[in-house]
């Protein structure tokens, strides 16, 4: 079987995936429409009476073709900007879904930027209730599973995030799961959220959080050390040997997001990514798209790119889909219902 029809047939779970950053460019343009959007007031806080700046699709494009992480940045809030009613919600979610079963990715835990949504002063539970229908019909329809993460940004403080987690620990029996940590981690360190996640975790949440995308492996460890179950991007361990041992020996589930890193210039050259060290030296290793309409990329691409540049093997691309159902939050018996699909796949 030719590499790319294998990868297409391998079934996979997604475990970093941003809800806003899959909000293709026909979508945005489409909610765009909706709300005839200003332009972002001098808060940047929107003016939801406003007028002017409806986006087109080719705009969107250009949009998402920026040259750096702040471009990057801008991309997002031109999303979060034009995300406003419970049907939006619905909308992008039943989509991501729908994209979902076509690159035959069975499960996926989402993150969704609660910490955004309240800052930007809007109501989560009614705009929940929007995600949580369109969740509904994607897996009646496409078979999709999916599981929420709430996102907490790090730079906007602990008090911040613990509202985000609260939010999250009363939301536990509709699919919410976990929560995270995003942000400036330069700006946002994870002790601050310490006593958070100990809460997080008594309440029955799981913990992940972003770490090492963009500052040393000093972030790593302190997310490893608040009780992070699964660390988001990882970069910065390549640089510390000690960090990746104990890691590859706890076996702690890095996700990967190898085109998101480029784009971002978390990693400036392909051939300094980490992917297949951390692999070589026993990590748990996932794949991943971050955000994948602004990175212009699927997961089935990241494994082509995984194969293509690192030569990972057909083997070495099963047991990255192996991770993926194993490092998820699903219940055991989802599990082993998952994994056993993919050893039936010659
Ligand atoms: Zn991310």
């Amino acid at each position: 079987m030719a590499a790319k029809t294998f990868i297409q047939s391998l079934p996979k779970a997604e475990l970093h995936l941003h809800l806003e950053g899959s909000v293709d460019p026909v979508t945005l343009a489409e909610l765009s429409r909706r709300y005839n959007t200003p332009l972002p007031t001098e808060n940047n806080r929107y003016d939801i009476s406003g007028s002017g700046d409806v986006l087109t699709e080719e705009e969107v494009r250009r949009r998402y073709s920026y040259q750096d992480f702040n471009g990057f940045l801008m991309a997002f809030k031109t999303v979060t900007e034009r995300l406003r009613a419970p049907e939006d919600y619905e909308l992008i979610t039943y989509r991501l879904m729908q994209k979902l079963r076509q690159q035959n990715v069975m499960h996926a835990e989402v993150y969704v930027s609660i910490g955004v949504v309240r800052w930007r002063g809007q109501q989560v539970e009614p705009l929940f209730e929007g995600m949580e229908r369109g969740r509904e019909r994607g897996h009646r329809d496409f078979g999709v599973s999916l599981l929420w993460i709430f996102d907490a940004v790090r730079h906007f403080g602990a008090e911040a995030a613990a509202e985000v987690f609260d939010l999250a620990a009363r939301l536990r029996d509709r699919n919410v799961v976990a929560v995270g940590i995003g942000g400036d981690e330069a700006r946002g360190p994870a002790e601050w959220f310490r006593d958070l996640y100990k809460k997080a975790m008594d309440n029955g949440l799981r913990l992940t959080a972003h770490a090492g995308e963009t500052t040393g492996p000093e972030s790593v460890w302190g997310a490893l050390n608040i009780g992070a179950e699964r660390i988001g991007h990882g970069l910065a361990a390549a640089r510390d040997q000690e960090l990746m041992e104990v890691m590859a020996q706890k076996q702690v589930p890095v996700e990967l997001c190898i085109t998101s890193n480029l784009r971002t210039g978390a990693c400036t050259d392909l051939h300094d990514h980490p992917a297949r060290k951390f692999f070589d030296q026993g990590l748990m290793i996932t794949l991943n798209t971050d955000d994948p309409a602004m990175f212009q990329t699927s997961l089935n691409k990241e494994y082509e790119l995984a194969q293509k540049e690192f030569e990972f093997t057909k083997d070495h691309l099963r047991e990255l889909a192996r991770n993926s159902f194993e490092a998820s939050f699903l219940p055991v018996e989802k599990k082993l219902k998952f994994l056993s699909q993919i050893d039936f796949l010659v």
